[in-house]
């Protein structure tokens, strides 16, 4: 079991941010609650849930169950699509609150923006009143582009603190990445280690775990913290849950970064999810 506290981020609202998080999809029921209490054992501080993943109340019973106190961790939600009007929007919070147990969100986003319904700057209004209540305490974004970006904050002069994107070593985002860094935003990585892309078995990954004696999947994450990116491997395993979180007792060279951030492509997603495009009700 990993004792270690793992590192935060200073957000830009003045909130702390745990360098790595704990993604639950597709994790349900009491297996769910069950792996997630599991994780928070393992000494993870960030759950990511989301209304589409079907699990918030999975995750909240999790929470109880590990024991650990409320707040030590920052839960995170995320409305669908099909919530983005205003009033849907509140409500949709409000109903991830009551299925998670919880009277407060610790971060709150907008799952996709879904351009083509044209809706997610009410939705980001939604959530910034929503913050001025403290029903969330910190709001973000996910799969946001810059004029995304760039729309919602002309909007309502609020910026989000985070953006959650796909983001592993076949499509490392260094052009958002550096968007993210002007506007004070912080990065956090969805799909970290690649899934059925994943570069485990890259020379690039392999001779790296080897100098540090320690496993592809530890380098890939490594990699995501020196980059300042926040990941949030999903893992249903305790000794992979605790491999995951296991990162801050090992540093990548420059050149070993640098080898890995070669294996990105131009279009390396996993599934063509381009925010432009992907409709996700
Ligand atoms: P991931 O965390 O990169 O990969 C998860 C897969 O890797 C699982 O099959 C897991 O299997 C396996 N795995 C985990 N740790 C491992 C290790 N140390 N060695 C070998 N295999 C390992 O991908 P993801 O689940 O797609 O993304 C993570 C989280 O991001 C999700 O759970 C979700 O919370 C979030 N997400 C957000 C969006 C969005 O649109 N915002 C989209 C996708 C995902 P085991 O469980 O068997 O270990």
């Amino acid at each position: 079991m990993t004792t270690t506290p793992v590192p935060t981020h200073l957000l830009a609202d003045g909130t702390a941010l745990p360098a790595v998080g704990f993604g639950t999809y597709p994790l349900r029921g009491t297996e769910g609650a069950e792996a997630v209490a599991s994780a928070l054992h393992a000494g993870y501080r960030l759950l990511d849930t989301a209304v589409n993943y079907d699990n918030e109340e999975a995750v909240g019973e999790g929470l109880r169950r590990s024991g650990v106190p409320r707040d030590e961790v920052r839960v995170t939600s995320k409305i669908p699509g099909r919530h983005h009007a205003y009033d849907d929007a509140t409500t949709s919070v409000k109903d991830s609150l009551h299925r998670l147990g919880l009277d407060h969100l610790d971060l709150q986003l907008i799952h996709w923006p879904n351009p083509s319904v044209d809706r997610y700057v009410e939705a980001w209004q939604a959530l910034v009143d929503l913050q001025a209540e403290g029903v969330v305490r910190s709001i973000g974004v996910s799969n946001f582009t810059e004029a995304h970006l760039t729309r919602i904050v002309e909007a309502t002069g609020v910026t989000p603190v985070v953006n959650q994107v796909e983001m592993h070593p076949r499509f490392a985002q260094a052009d958002l990445r550096a968007v993210h860094d002007r506007l004070g935003i912080r990065t956090e990585a969805w799909s970290p280690l690649g899934k059925q892309r994943s570069p485990v078995e890259e020379d690039a990954v392999v001779s790296a775990a080897r100098a540090h004696g320690v496993q592809p999947s530890q380098v890939i994450l490594r990699w995501h913290v020196q980059l300042g990116s926040v990941p949030i491997p999903k893992s249903a395993d305790p000794t992979r849950q605790a491999q995951n979180l296991d990162l801050f007792g090992f540093e990548l060279t420059d050149d070993e970064m640098d080898a890995v951030s070669a294996l990105t492509e131009p279009d390396g997603r996993l599934f063509g999810g381009d925010p432009d495009t992907h409709e996700e009700m």
